[in-house]
């Protein structure tokens, strides 16, 4: 549908996807995606990391695998491609609501919105903050609003984007690799 370059997606099919509804197996895709690590699939507790495609893995995990060398997703071959999440504490959230999806266990620090898949939420590649994606839009900022080390564009990544993002994410992947490639190229020639 569309995706191949071939057809254009009618607007009822675009309409069909945005309305999804609430239903049970929703919500349950929802709590596995936000609450669980994409690797190990236990529960996400800090130190949470993220990958270029915006999943969310437990960092234990990452690193158990990487030395039982058990196999890992492509893009993930050292430390270097995952992302330190710098999360802001939820001070509503008990433990005892972690299956329940509209409490969170982590906010928005400018928003307060809940980082539960009901709002797109983002990461910085540059310095691990999260916010709900709104906080940043609008606002012509080169500062994080939480730590104030300066981002552009390509560092802003997606968590748990939909299918559509993720050829934005891998384009946005590329232009970091290359930044640090010249990077690397301006420090050896000092
Ligand atoms: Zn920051």
């Amino acid at each position: 549908m569309g995706c191949d370059g071939g057809t254009i997606p009618r607007r009822n099919e675009l309409v069909k996807v945005k309305q999804k509804p609430e239903t049970k197996d929703h919500t349950s895709h929802l709590i596995f995606q936000w609450r669980y690590c994409n690797l190990s699939q236990q529960l996400l507790q800090r130190p949470i990391v993220t990958c270029g495609l915006g999943k969310l893995y437990n960092k234990s995990a990452i690193i158990e695998a990487m030395i039982n060398k058990e196999s890992l997703p492509n893009h993930i071959k050292t430390l270097k491609d995952v992302l330190d999440l710098n999360l802001t504490r939820n001070p509503e959230f008990r433990e005892d609501a972690i299956m329940r999806i509209e409490i969170s266990p982590y906010i928005c620090p400018v928003t307060g919105l809940e980082m539960s898949g009901k709002f797109r939420f983002v990461a910085l590649w540059s310095c691990g903050c999260v916010f709900a994606e709104r906080a940043l839009k609008n606002v012509e900022m080169k500062a994080c609003p939480k730590c104030q080390k300066c981002f552009d564009k390509s560092d802003i990544l997606e968590l748990n984007p939909d299918f559509s993002a993720e050829e934005t994410m891998k384009e946005r992947m590329e232009v970091r690799k290359r930044r640090k490639k010249s990077a690397k190229r301006v420090i050896k020639k000092k």
